[in-house]
């Protein structure tokens, strides 16, 4: 009897017709096929992407060289060396960030006790030697600079939530 149903359904070519059916659906649907780089999705104002570190409105880099950063890294990815200026207060005189070990988990940003290090929604870089995988602190001051104020935007929207 089984056997018998399953000619009978070859013979009227049920499958061929369910699969066009499914075709014809998607066929006229529409589109969800994004044209990058002319169409770009959605970004979650928390995306984590390039590093960038902050300053203060005064231009102090908020940055205290605790070292909670590198301590948290799962990749070993943050090298600093830190000591006192003049004035007692202690500075990173190295803060180094290896991109092509860094998994932009976010753990950084998570353990930053003053919002210094953060991850951008920047995300269209690229390296053209090796060397420039090695975020420094001068490139990525420079990143916070340029950043600053959607950085600053999107940490006021998350507030309500941390
Ligand atoms: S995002 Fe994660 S892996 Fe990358 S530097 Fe921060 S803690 Fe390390
Ligand atoms: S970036 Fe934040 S967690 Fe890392 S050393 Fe500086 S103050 Fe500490």
């Amino acid at each position: 009897m089984q056997s018998l149903n399953r000619y009978f359904k070859s013979l009227m070519l049920t499958e061929l017709f369910r699969g066009l059916k499914l075709t014809g659906r998607y066929f006229f649907a529409k589109k969800i096929t994004v044209q990058y780089p002319e169409e770009k999705t959605p970004q979650s104002h928390r995306f984590r992407g390039l590093h960038a570190l902050r300053r203060y409105p005064s231009g102090e880099e908020r940055c205290i060289a605790c070292k909670l950063c590198e301590a948290v890294c799962p990749a070993l990815a943050i090298t600093i060396e830190a000591e006192p200026r003049d004035d007692g207060s202690r500075r990173t005189t190295v803060y180094d960030i290896d991109l092509f070990k860094c998994i932009y988990c976010g753990f950084c940003e998570e353990a930053c006790p003053v919002d210094a290090i953060v991850e951008t929604r920047i995300y269209e870089y690229h390296f053209e030697n090796r060397a420039d995988s090695l975020m420094t602190k001068a490139k990525l001051l420079a990143v916070g600079d340029q950043e600053e104020s959607r950085i600053a935007h999107d940490r006021a929207a998350d507030a309500p939530y941390r």
